[in-house]
């Protein structure tokens, strides 16, 4: 199964993602996190991506479709992937639709994660992930369980990114409206398009990409 989970910034992609990699063995395919170890690399490309993403606007095309295309499909998506933030823009996703047919792959659906821009900020700004296995948290609504220690591996150190901040998620929201948001016509006419409400409890929005999924099959 091989699924687009698209939304904001904050929206709960990542979050979910990664509960389908544990249920399905679904990997999680982040565009983000492909250009946090570019920028974590020194490379080149790693230094454009950092002064690009820290001022929240959105990298260039032929660079993202460039890195998909390598990523796309890795041997270990047996299972199949869950593309998070990426496309992004109708480029990137006329550009994925024609790396899908070249490697004989099947897009199943894309599922939109709605939530109200007032909600984005506060789960960007109180998000934080585990420093060792990338598990993702919040300071209000997905704590560890047990204060300060990974649920995930026992790891006690925990990071945040540097383009979560006010200023930053005004620029990316903008960014998401303008331009991703308008390629969801082109999923639409496909009739692949699912539309989950990413306001309600994590669970309950797990229940709700499962129901989508079910379907989608
Ligand atoms: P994205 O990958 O779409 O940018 P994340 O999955 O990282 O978003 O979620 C952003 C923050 O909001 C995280 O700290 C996460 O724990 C929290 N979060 C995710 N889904 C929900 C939800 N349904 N309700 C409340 N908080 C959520
Ligand atoms: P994310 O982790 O998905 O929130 O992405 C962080 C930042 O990386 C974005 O604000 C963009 O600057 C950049 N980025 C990630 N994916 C893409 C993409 N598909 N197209 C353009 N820029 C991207």
């Amino acid at each position: 199964m091989n699924i687009i989970l698209l939304g904001p910034p904050g929206a709960g992609k990542g979050t979910q993602a990664e509960r389908l990699e544990k249920s399905h063995r679904m990997i999680q395919l982040s565009t983000g996190d492909m250009l946090r170890d570019e920028v974590k690399s020194g490379s080149e490309l790693g230094l454009q991506a950092k002064a690009i993403m820290e001022s929240g606007e959105l990298m260039p095309d032929d660079i993202m479709v460039q890195i998909v295309a390598e990523q796309l499909c890795r041997d270990e998506c047996e299972f199949g992937f869950t593309l998070d933030g990426f496309p992004r823009t109708e480029t990137q996703a006329r550009a994925l639709d024609g790396i899908m047919r070249e490697k004989g792959l099947k897009l199943h659906g894309v599922i939109e994660m709605k939530v109200d821009d007032d909600a984005l900020t506060e789960r960007i700004t109180g998000r934080f992930s585990c420093a060792k296995c990338g598990a993702g948290y919040h300071d209000r609504y997905h704590r560890p369980k047990r204060e300060g220690v990974c649920d995930e591996c026992g790891s006690t150190e925990f990071k945040r990114r540097a383009d979560d901040n006010e200023e930053t998620v005004r620029q990316r929201l903008a960014a998401y409206h303008a331009v991703t948001e308008q390629i969801l016509p082109y999923y639409r006419e496909k009739s692949i398009l699912r539309t989950v409400d990413g306001m309600a409890p994590i669970n309950e929005v797990t229940r709700q990409i499962e129901d989508a999924i079910a379907e989608l099959q």
